[in-house]
């Protein structure tokens, strides 16, 4: 190893340390409450997990506390779509344009009638009936093994919070009605819309996001369990639409400052890619008023600007510059 590899300018843990300081001084925003099981969440606890493209991970704060996936499913089903039926067919059925509204927003192209693109909820309805259509009964199984591969280790649902949104999700079953009238979905949208709950409700932790953040990074392949969970040309595509669409309508401005491809979920995580070098996992739960966590935000567009994150960031030259930060000190 040569001195620049021995000796990095500022090491990951201190930049993880100081981010995760400033980061938990925002104390605004809301914990989700559109069904009485999140609105139960403790606002409190905030991590920020970093998991490297070589397989290492390093954490600080409240990285192993559970929570449900929610939106965050919507990137990694879209991943799976792709890989099932392929490009052509996904997108028949949904766009890959920002729609600049909502994530619940009942609102489609009016050109194409397909919704705008799969990380709201209408494209990921068309998304999960894509997976019924393939998989039948056993599409949740499928899911369930890989985000459990992606994540690196088994993961499960969380039985309350799947059924109160199956419960309560009305505004998600006006959307697959149109869906349907669209040509998007397939009757009975009841097995798509019950696939998409459960999606919804995985449990995860800050931990998890950043390994299965990884794997998307370092084409497909968990760089911790060493096995191949996504199709290459697959992450690609999922990457664009992550960078394009992943933080509902506060999208552009996350390309602008923050510049990492990403998506958020209303459980209070963030899931963030940098291609072919890290994985990213941020979980706190208070939403912004665009359903994004605040702290999660904040702590991305800090470390993004310490270590050079931002896809078209200057001073990164590519991986050689995020190595440095991952470099071991020199003992002794
Ligand atoms: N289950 C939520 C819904 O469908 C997921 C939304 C989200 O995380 N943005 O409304």
């Amino acid at each position: 190893m040569d001195d620049f590899e021995t000796m990095p300018v500022f090491g990951v843990d201190a930049i993880l340390r100081d981010v995760h300081a400033q980061a938990l001084g925002r104390e605004e925003g809301e914990v989700a409450d559109y069904i009485p099981e999140l609105a139960k969440a403790d606002p409190a606890p905030f991590g920020i997990a970093v998991a490297t493209s070589r397989g290492r991970l390093h954490e600080i704060g409240d990285t192993r506390i559970p929570f449900t996936i929610q939106s965050v499913s919507k990137a990694l089903t879209y991943c799976m779509a792709l890989e099932l039926v392929g490009r052509a067919e996904v997108l028949r059925r949904v766009g890959v344009e920002p729609s600049g509204d909502p994530f619940n927003a009942i609102e489609f192209d009016p050109l194409t009638r397909r919704p705008y693109n799969p990380m709201v909820n209408a494209g990921a309805i068309a998304i999960a009936g894509i997976l019924r259509d393939v998989h039948g009964d056993g599409a949740f199984g499928a899911v369930l093994t890989r985000f459990s591969e992606a994540a690196g280790r088994p993961l499960a649902m969380n039985e309350a919070v799947y059924s109160s949104e199956a419960a309560t999700g009305h505004r998600n079953r006006a959307i697959g009605h149109l869906l349907v009238g669209a040509g998007a979905l397939a009757e009975p949208m009841d097995s798509a819309l019950d696939l998409y709950f459960r999606q919804c409700s995985i449990e995860v932790t800050a931990a998890d996001l950043a390994v299965m953040g990884a794997t998307i990074a370092h084409l497909g392949d968990n760089p911790i369990t060493g096995r191949q969970v996504f199709d290459v040309a697959a992450v690609r595509d999922t990457q664009a639409v992550m960078f394009t669409c992943g933080m509902y309508d506060y999208s552009g401005n996350w390309a602008f400052d923050v510049g990492v491809p990403a998506k958020s979920g209303v459980g209070g995580g963030i899931l963030g890619v940098v291609n072919r070098q890290l994985g990213i996992g941020t979980y706190s739960p208070r939403l912004d008023r665009k359903g994004n966590s605040v702290r999660g935000v904040e702590a991305f567009r800090l470390l993004s600007a310490e270590m050079g994150l931002h896809s078209f960031d200057l001073t990164n030259p590519g991986s050689a510059f995020v190595d440095s930060f991952f470099a071991e000190m020199p003992r002794g």
